[in-house]
């Protein structure tokens, strides 16, 4: 019979574009024995996440919660909650995820315009403004921090001209919470989604979402049930509010793991925490710049977590990242789609944006290139 060793994964420095390495405090959580999902204490437990993921969020948002599943999931629960089959929406792509965003409307049965601007800039307040001149649609949706490209999407403009569409406003926050500022009452977001991998520097497995009283109002006078089961908000607001009603076995553990990652957030100070992310983004690009790595995207556009650099000319990017990997223990992340061979993602998310992050990088490029 084979045999199977103990577990035995190797310590990375994970600087990719996620998952990003787990404070000690977060993992040590995750050890917690487990009480059951309808426990009073694991209850109490739930009101102090809701209420720690309305501070992150900066919302007074009710319906506040963590989807159990990836980000994927989450931004799956904003559309097929929002939209009904043959509903419009209007979608901005400049990056794999606002393409995913495009996929999952389409499967949702939504009849969907989308906006394109080029892999590395962003959606133009403009392009959306024409767009809706030629279209009504229920809900505008923009990637908040292109994880794909490293462009930071300024949001207020394009909510505003959503809104005075008589639209939805829904943002993709999946790598901006906790690394940079997500203000979702003050924007007037009306559906957002986050995953706690990314700067909550959680494990993958849970997807922050808050939908504000306008989106829940829209759901509320749905014609057709939500298409999916699993992902329906309204009876997943019955378990997470008042009424307590099961609807299916939370993650026990993983929540354990977001409540102390939540804390880690509003322990460290939320502008603390952006100006650290912003402080070691400055280190990297000074390092990367002076061994010759231009940057993709334009410096006003930059995500601080989320750093997308060309390679050199005559570098072999492949062999590069298989290097860091083998010799340094390090992860950095390949370009996608067209961008793919051409550009390293450098993640510096949660608690792997760090000095040490930074110099230990680029200590080992220097080295190898
Ligand atoms: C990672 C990511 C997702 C998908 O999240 P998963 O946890 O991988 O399902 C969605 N949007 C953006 C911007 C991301 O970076």
């Amino acid at each position: 019979m084979q045999t199977f060793t103990e577990l035995n994964m190797p310590v990375r420095l994970l600087m990719g574009p996620g998952p990003s390495e787990i404070p000690p405090r977060v993992l040590r959580a995750m050890a917690t024995p487990l009480v059951g999902h309808l426990d009073p204490e694991f209850l109490t437990l739930m009101d102090e996440i809701k209420s720690l993921l309305q501070s992150v969020f900066r919302t007074k948002n009710e319906m506040t919660l963590a989807i159990s599943a990836t980000g994927s999931a989450g931004m799956e629960a904003c559309f097929v909650n929002l939209l009904e089959p043959g509903d419009e929406v209007l979608i901005g792509v400049n990056g794999v995820f606002g393409g995913r965003m495009v996929d999952v409307a389409q499967r949702a049965g939504a009849k969907v315009h989308r906006v394109d601007a080029p892999w590395g800039k962003i959606i133009e307040p403009s392009q959306i403004a024409e767009a809706l001149k030629k279209c009504k649609p229920k809900v505008v949706a923009v990637v908040h921090a292109e994880t794909s490209t490293g462009v930071r999407q300024p949001l207020e403009e394009i909510g505003k001209l959503s809104h005075d569409a008589g639209a939805l406003f829904l943002v993709d926050a999946v790598t901006s919470l906790g690394g940079i500022d997500v203000r979702v009452d003050d924007w007037r977001i009306d559906a957002i989604y986050s995953g706690t991998q990314k700067c909550l520097s959680c494990p993958p497995g849970l997807s922050p979402v808050s939908f504000s009283p306008s989106a829940l109002e829209v759901i509320k006078n749905r014609k057709t049930k939500c298409q999916s089961w699993y992902l329906d908000v309204s009876m997943l607001g019955t378990y997470w509010g008042t009424e307590r009603v099961y609807h299916h076995t939370a993650p026990i553990t993983m929540l354990y793991a977001l409540r102390e990652s939540l804390r880690l957030v509003v322990e460290e100070g939320m502008e603390n925490r952006f100006a650290r992310h912003q402080g070691n983004h400055e280190l990297l690009r000074e390092g990367l710049e002076s061994l010759g790595c231009k940057f993709l995207v334009d410096p006003q556009y930059r995500l601080p977590e989320l750093n997308t650099v060309f390679v050199p000319p005559g570098v072999d990017e492949a062999q590069v990242r298989k290097r860091l990997l083998d010799e340094y223990s390090i992860e950095i992340g390949g370009g996608l789609g067209d961008l793919k061979g051409k550009i390293w993602r450098i993640g510096l998310m949660g608690a792997s944006s760090t000095p040490n992050h930074v110099n230990a990088l680029l200590g080992a490029l220097s080295a190898i290139l």
